[in-house]
């Protein structure tokens, strides 16, 4: 068998890729040692690929399927990965709840859902400061473990370029784990719903109880039928993260040799966030010309002819599943301020695929003064970005969560009834807020009924 012709970019395509060095790049950090940043940058730049462009390739054709109603997309995973969380048990748990949520959205929405984890990359943030004061001390603020460590201390706040090379081994290591147990057998559907019936049984609110009754039989009735066919035991799961340190997506872009056309291979799918989506600066800039399907998330201010500009920009071609728009507008702002933009986005010719994240619109400090979120809140902006869709006749095309797989007490409310004492008890997270096991299982129920209403 005789390999393939290799497809070599043109020089315009590989200078395009640097074209955002000359733009104003927010949110980067300062890193003070050049010579340890250029070396950082070589080492990424010959490691291998963690994803595959035909594998975007795959993802971007499911996400066009939800831009049109044909599938619906969870997406999910901690607000800031830790090199130090990301253990076996760790992985695992967010696998797990991503799976059992996945499950129960499928039986609401009678079609496949695109599972694609905040994971394997997402160690860098965009924060309100430069610099944190405690007690008369100024210090860098924590960006991230791809950046800095979180310790107030100065040796621990200095960025060190080293940890761009330690986020890409721990991505790898993450993906590695991920590929084995969604491929293994671990992510087999007859566990993940033995899962979701152990959660339905501990659960405090039984209004589960019939869609896990429905979706048991549903099982039983394949299982009578002999239905024992591979996409029951593996499944597809794809990586995201914010395409936020151009210095760690710069070095792993490459050129996909069947096609000539550069892919972040960091990650299948990346977004860039509502803090760094100007429309001239470096982050879109970047995005623009890689081949990847991308996101950008919108918050309640975006301007609707902004969208379309940049939609001209990220998406001329209007290819199916290349654009995503991630919304976060606010439980209480939701109803007023998506329409206009919707609306705007689909009298133009541009297809996009809407996911809601009913999260960063949400956050909050509580009185005990911990930054957190109201699950019922939560909950409210996902019923509004139904409703809103309904009403236009768009399509809600996926959600987009942070969580967890354990057992935190980071948000308040759900069938646990966390309150503002209790958050003290597991505040794990180093950024935002994040769903636990149990409140991400009771989003996805209701998500489901929302569904197939
Ligand atoms: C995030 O996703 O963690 C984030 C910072 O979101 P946004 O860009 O929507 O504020
Ligand atoms: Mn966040």
């Amino acid at each position: 068998m005789s390999t393939p012709a290799r497809i070599d970019a043109s020089p315009d395509v590989i200078a395009g890729l640097d074209a955002w060095r000359d733009l104003p790049a927010a949110q980067q950090p300062v890193w003070p040692d050049a010579e340890a940043l250029a070396t950082a940058v070589g080492t990424l730049s010959v490691y291998p690929p963690l994803v595959f462009a035909g594998e975007c390739d795959v993802l971007k054709a499911r996400l066009a399927d939800a831009a049109v109603g044909k599938a619906f997309v969870l997406q999910g995973g901690d607000c800031a990965e830790t090199f130090a969380s990301a253990t076996a048990d760790n992985i695992r748990d967010r696998i797990k709840t991503i799976l059992q949520m996945a499950a129960v959205l499928t039986y609401g929405a009678s079609m496949p859902v695109v599972k694609v984890g905040r994971i394997a990359g997402q160690f860098a943030k965009p924060r309100s400061s430069n610099e944190e004061t405690r007690d008369g001390v100024t210090l860098p603020t924590y960006r991230g473990d791809m950046v800095n460590d979180f310790p107030f201390t100065p040796q621990a706040r200095t960025p060190d370029p080293n940890r761009l090379v330690r986020a890409y081994n721990a991505s790898s290591a993450t993906l590695n784990l991920v590929r084995a147990f969604t491929t293994g057998g671990f992510a087999d559907l007859r566990h993940v719903h033995d899962w979701n019936r152990g959660f339905v049984a501990n659960s405090a609110n039984s209004r589960y109880e019939r869609m896990a009754g429905d979706i048991d039989k549903a099982m039983k009735f394949m299982a009578a039928c002999g239905a024992d066919f591979d996409a029951l035991r593996t499944v597809e799961f794809f990586a995201s993260h914010e395409a936020l340190l151009l210095d760690y997506e710069r070095p792993l872009t490459r050129i996909d040799s069947r096609t000539g056309l550069p892919y972040d291979v960091a990650g299948h799918f990346v977004w860039v966030g509502e803090r760094t989506r100007d429309l001239d600066g470096a982050h879109i800039d970047f995005v623009s010309r890689i081949r990847n399907p991308i996101g950008v998330k919108l918050g309640p201010k975006a301007d609707p002819d902004y969208l379309l500009r940049l939609i001209d920009k990220l998406d001329p071609e209007r290819e199916p599943g290349r654009l995503t728009f991630i919304t976060r507008m606010g439980s209480g702002t939701v109803r007023e301020a998506l329409p206009s933009i919707v609306e705007k986005v689909t009298a133009s010719d541009a297809v996009v695929t809407w996911i809601c994240d009913p999260m960063h619109g949400n956050t909050f400090e509580s009185p005990s003064g911990y930054k957190t979120r109201r699950f019922d809140d939560i909950v409210d902006e996902v019923r509004g970005f139904f409703e809103v869709h309904q009403a236009l006749g768009t399509v809600p095309g996926g959600i987009h969560i942070e969580l967890t797989g354990s057992d935190v007490t980071e948000c308040l409310g759900g069938a646990g009834e966390i309150a503002d004492a209790d958050l003290k008890k597991r505040y794990d997270t180093l950024c935002d807020p994040r769903l636990n096991h149990q409140q991400s299982l009771e989003l996805a129920f209701l998500v489901a009924e929302m569904l197939s209403a």
